[in-house]
């Protein structure tokens, strides 16, 4: 028979799944090996390189040794993030082909090493008013994905829109356009991923009690908060309503630790992977942020 817990406060043993962005190079299975040694129980990758437009193939041998690793490591979920120039909000006819073309070879790969996640920055809608960019950015999500909408379902594959600082001409800055995004894309596996830096630098404020509960209010009544499926934990550099996008180390930026505790101790988000992307300014800086964000917990 298992001991009792003899905590005045059941919560006050939780562990939050935290986990870190771990690099691939020499191989997918490497970011497993980082992730397992630093103490994460969940990860996030690029599956390719996050720069440029084409990847190569992935090799089934380097599937199979990501599989391998990743179930002997045991975290889960696995997150994949899309590349960055991929724009499914663009105006321009070339670019969004290309934008189309490589969310499809993400969402392929992402079925190929059987990643849960795909998270992607709905983009910038370039001379086009916020509705249009929406509608595009939806419009783009089926073409990528026509054909493959099975195999996603089949896989347990989400594609997760994620918040922006608003910079720009970017969509997503709010709540709100990210439940629209969602409401063009009926039928898809999709959901939000919820990165705490752009959500502040947007004009959500965690620092204050009453307006993190009006920002959590909020995202339960636009996105819902059973629809975020995957939070970027980081502390911002990029003041407050700055729209920069500009990550920090845990408790040390502008958001701070009391603020960044609301968000890893919601009680709806509670079994949720937060993923740290914070800077690599010094050997050991993911260690210490992973350090400083176990310690928010339950606080
Ligand atoms: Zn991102
Ligand atoms: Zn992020």
């Amino acid at each position: 028979m298992k001991s009792k817990r003899h905590s005045l406060n059941p919560a006050a043993s939780r562990t939050p799944r935290l986990g870190l962005h771990t690099g691939i190079a020499g191989g997918l299975h490497r970011s497993i090996e980082q992730a397992k040694t630093k103490g994460c129980l969940t990860w996030q990758i690029f599956s390719r390189n996050p720069r440029g437009w084409s990847a190569r193939p992935l090799a089934d041998t380097e599937i199979d040794l990501f599989k391998e690793h990743r179930l002997a490591a045991g975290l889960d979920p696995c997150v994949i993030h899309s590349c960055y120039l991929i724009n499914m909000a663009a105006t321009d006819a070339e670019i969004r082909a290309k934008s189309i073309a490589a969310f499809r070879d993400e969402v392929e790969r992402s079925l190929a090493i059987g990643a849960n996640y795909l998270v992607i920055h709905p983009g910038s809608a370039r001379g086009a008013s916020i509705a249009e960019a929406i509608a595009t950015c939806a419009g783009s999500f089926h073409a990528a994905t026509a054909g493959l909408e099975r195999a996603m379902l089949d896989g347990g594959l989400r594609i997760l829109i994620e918040n922006t600082a608003g910079q720009g001409e970017q969509i997503g800055r709010t709540f709100g356009q990210v439940r629209q995004i969602l409401d063009h894309c009926p039928g898809l596996p999709m959901g939000m991923c919820l990165d705490t830096a752009h959500s502040f630098a947007a004009g959500y404020d965690w620092r204050d009690q009453l307006a993190a509960a009006e920002s959590f209010d909020e995202l339960d009544q636009t996105v819902g908060l059973d629809n975020v499926y995957v939070v970027h934990f980081n502390d911002s550099k990029a003041p407050f309503q700055s729209r920069v996008d500009r990550h920090w180390h845990i408790g040390a930026g502008e958001i701070g630790a009391t603020g960044l505790a609301r968000v890893l101790n919601h009680p709806r988000l509670a079994d949720r992977p937060f993923i740290l992307e914070t800077p690599q300014d010094e050997p050991g800086d993911d260690l210490r942020n992973l350090t400083a964000a176990l310690a928010l917990a339950t606080r």
